[in-house]
């Protein structure tokens, strides 16, 4: 007897199948964490904590911190703390690439669950924990988003610490930059040895307890050699970072400019509100940034020039994450401990424009 696909399925295929037959975006997801979307809505995974992979150490922590009771976004700042201050990060906090002045200027911003409050820093200078400061705009202000000098001034009365955030290293990969990208101008290249870097990279971090209370925070430098007072969607609630502590949470990394015109975080969190997993309202939230990109940054495909990712969990700790080329990996922690997982995407890597220029490539 034969049975079409379509019978098949209808008579309930396993995920086995659907590794087969879902396309590469969800097939990647479902071989690499071993385990299919079912099951891991079956088996309580909280404490639970998504990230880019830079925060591989951070939600080793973070899951720690909650397993002995703290909250959600204290775990979540505790985890990206680890990158803030760490220098050989070029894209968050002490050690991020400046900006094309020279000036180190960061973005950051958090939302706390279970009292649906939120807060954010933009272009904020010489304060190496950013995610620390939006978090102080969200406990002692009436604000949400203070930006520059203020935000600066800000954090020094809350008693933050003033220190220099552009490194030896960055410093000279800047320089590199700047002699590098106008052949007409009087800066003469000075050192064969350093590689320019450009960095989109950033750090974003989801987290849910055991109790489904949740706690989401991204912190960057942003994109390297921006211009002055730019500010990215990481300090954009909505765009850079979402939590609705009745149904999950998300963030982003990569192009900001292409994730704000979608509100991407809250698009993603409204996703998984209307049914969708995290993984495929990642994969919708690209599908979305891609339609509202402009022509210059698609080739004549309409693949982006560029890299976006998002990274989403559930209240009930599903979670997982969508790049829109493959090859990118994710960090989580779980009931199975801290580990990196390949992010599902849209598009294969021979499917990338040729002759793109890089747009980040740090930590991507
Ligand atoms: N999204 C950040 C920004 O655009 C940087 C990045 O993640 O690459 O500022």
């Amino acid at each position: 007897m034969s049975i079409s696909r379509r019978e098949f399925l209808g008579a309930g295929a396993t995920a086995a199948v659907g590794v087969a037959l879902a396309g590469p975006a969800q097939a990647e997801s479902v071989i690499v964490s071993g385990v299919s979307p079912a099951l891991r809505r079956l088996a309580d995974n909280r404490p639970a904590i998504i990230s880019s992979a830079n925060g591989i150490r951070g939600v080793a922590k973070a899951r720690e911190m909650m397993l002995s009771g703290a909250d959600p976004l204290d775990a979540a700042i505790a985890g990206v703390n680890i990158q803030e201050l760490d220098p050989s990060d070029h894209s968050v906090g002490l050690g991020g690439l400046p900006n094309e002045d020279g000036v180190v200027q960061l973005d950051a911003s958090c939302m706390h669950g279970p009292t649906r409050r939120a807060g954010a820093v933009g272009a904020l200078e010489d304060i190496a924990t950013p995610s620390l400061v939006a978090k102080a705009v969200m406990d002692y202000t009436d604000h949400i988003f203070l930006v520059g000098a203020g935000a600066k001034r800000f954090a020094l009365e809350m008693g933050f610490k003033e220190q220099n955030l552009l490194t030896d290293e960055a410093r000279q990969i800047w320089l590199k930059w700047k002699a590098n990208h106008d052949s007409n101008d009087a800066w003469l290249d000075h050192d064969d040895d350093v590689k320019i870097a450009f960095t989109h990279g950033t750090i974003n971090m989801n987290a849910v307890t055991a109790s489904g209370d949740i706690g989401s925070v991204t912190t960057t430098s942003g994109m390297s050699y921006k211009i002055p007072g730019r500010v990215g969607d990481s300090a954009i609630v909505g765009a850079g970072q979402y939590c609705d502590n009745d149904v999950g949470a998300a963030g982003s990394t990569g192009r900001g400019e292409a994730n704000i015109k979608i509100a991407g975080a809250f698009f993603v969190v409204e996703q998984m509100r209307g049914g969708a997993s995290p993984e495929e309202a990642c994969l919708r939230a690209l599908q979305r940034a891609i339609q509202m990109t402009e022509s210059r940054l698609l080739d004549e495909r309409k693949r982006p020039r560029y890299d976006l990712t998002y990274y989403a969990i559930a209240k009930d700790g599903r979670y997982g994450s969508a790049n829109i080329y493959e090859h990118l990996q994710f960090a989580i922690a779980d009931a199975r401990g801290a580990r990196l997982e390949s992010c599902a995407y849209l598009f294969t890597d021979s499917e990338r424009p040729r002759g793109a220029v890089p747009m980040h490539t740090l930590t991507h």
